[in-house]
């Protein structure tokens, strides 16, 4: 494809004018009062330089990724590590350049300015990653900018330049042609970034890109699902400021599957994989209730997973998990697609899933790689239960508005932010019951599981 210099100006959320920030050394009237704050911080001159980053379209399901550096280094650290996918999907366009434990170095101990990298589209993505980069089906991309994240930086300037095509990052600002975004060094798991020939569309809760590949009857439902998942939750949890990018889009794929995933800015991916049916305009081959579910499951990581960012370090992402499950049990319900005794029948088999898990070890022992993972939802679904009817001031929702507010300010939480807050108001117990079923070897989980939920009205009998 031909790259045209100009630059796209579309899809701008907010009409702020920002100007970069430029690196600058103090003066030295202001040094003597830094002179402390530069020692712990390493001082002006190892401070990382600040990237910007220009994207381009380089043929079908690739992109050129221009860095200009502010200065000359030896090397551009990155801050997630992902060396396998860098090596597997980027290739450095500078023959002198190598990339090594998560840097951009150079070979011949000479310095550089400015690297040129080649990114493919994804396909054959690495189990529970970000893919670099997802291709839609009418040339457009949508690039993972986690990736590109230089360590230590604050800002990342994008720049895209694809002539009339579209462009949109959540939370970026456009300001003449450039695509800002402010990184958070607080939450530095990057998110997504469109361009295409496809304006993202304008929605009551931000903007959404739905990939031509997908039955116009499943991308109408997804703008619907997400419209009134956002209502719904927003009326329980408060609503939610920042404006999201919403992308969705097919995968080939010889079974179908949903899987989607949440990214601060924020962003929300839906990925839909399979086969599509040759009349796919008319029917989506997927589970409506299912498909439902899965976007109303996704939407609620807004909420545990967006203000306040989870550390799920040591096992914690049972409280993400777990709560979005019921979140989108709830909305279900609220939508007249599951009865009672539908919603019954997953707690029981919920119940039985977790039990089944947690016979032999805690929950907490058991890593994203293992097919037994799923236990991080099916329990993390029955400890938000056992959370609802242990927490005096509400349900599960109050439970998590009261979590965003307290823990705002650290923007951040773990599972003891979670339990301590449950103990706080009235269910110590019952956080003594989940900590002992996710950590403690000896205990009797199975037992303390029961425990719990015989606390939670319903849960045998139905209502
Ligand atoms: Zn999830």
């Amino acid at each position: 494809m031909a790259v045209s210099a100009g630059f796209i100006q579309a899809s701008g959320w907010r009409s702020g004018h920002h100007k970069a920030l430029p690196h600058h050394c103090p003066s030295p009237a202001r040094m003597a009062i830094l002179l402390l704050a530069l020692a712990l911080a390493g001082g002006c001159a190892t401070a990382p330089p600040e990237p910007e980053i220009t994207v381009m379209p380089a043929g079908p399901g690739e992109v050129e990724v221009l860095f200009e550096l502010d200065r000359q280094v030896e090397a551009l650290e990155f801050e997630h590590p992902a060396d396998e996918i860098r090596r597997r999907q980027w290739q450095l366009l500078d023959k002198e350049l190598l990339l090594q434990h998560d840097a951009i170095r150079s070979g011949q101990r000479q310095r550089f300015d400015s690297v040129r990298i080649r990114i493919e589209s994804d396909r054959h993505p690495v189990h529970r990653e970000y893919p670099p980069l997802i291709e839609f089906a009418d040339g457009g991309m949508a690039l993972h900018t986690r990736y590109l994240k230089q360590a230590g930086s604050e800002q990342t300037l994008f720049r895209v330049e694809a002539g009339d095509w579209h462009a949109a990052l959540p939370g970026g600002e456009n300001d003449e042609g450039r695509v800002l975004r402010a990184h958070d060094p607080e939450r530095p798991r990057g998110s997504w970034l469109y361009l295409g020939p496809q304006a993202p569309s304008e929605t009551d809760f931000g903007l959404l890109v739905s990939d031509p590949a997908l039955p116009e009857a499943l991308r109408k439902l997804v703008r619907e699902g997400l419209e009134q998942a956002h209502a719904f939750f927003s009326e329980r949890m408060g609503a939610r400021e920042a404006p999201l990018l919403a992308l969705a889009h097919h995968e080939s794929a010889e079974a179908p599957a949903l899987h989607g995933d949440f990214s601060a800015g924020p962003a929300l991916r839906l990925a839909f994989a399979g086969p599509l049916e040759p009349n796919a305009s008319e029917s989506p081959q997927w589970d409506q209730k299912a498909l439902l579910r899965f976007i109303a499951h996704e939407t609620g990581h807004r909420w545990n997973a967006d203000l306040v960012t989870p550390n799920v370090a040591g096992g914690g992402s049972w409280m993400v998990e777990g709560s979005s499950e019921l979140f989108a049990i709830r909305f279900l319900e609220s939508r007249g697609k599951f009865s009672g005794e539908a919603v019954k029948e997953e707690y029981e088999q919920a119940l039985a899933h977790c039990s089944g898990v947690i016979e032999t070890r805690p929950l907490a022992a058991i890593s994203p790689l293992e097919p037994d993972y799923g236990a991080h939802y099916s329990c993390g679904m029955l400890f938000s239960l056992m959370t609802e009817a242990a927490f005096e001031p509400g349900d599960i929702f109050d439970f998590w508005q009261y979590l965003n507010h307290f823990f705002h300010e650290a923007d951040d939480y773990d599972q003891s932010h979670y339990l301590g807050l449950l103990a706080e108001y009235g269910g110590a117990r019952m956080a003594d019951r989940i900590a002992s079923i996710v950590t403690d070897q000896d205990a009797d989980r199975k037992a303390l599981l029961r425990e719990g939920l015989a606390e939670v009205t319903c849960f045998d009998e139905g209502c």
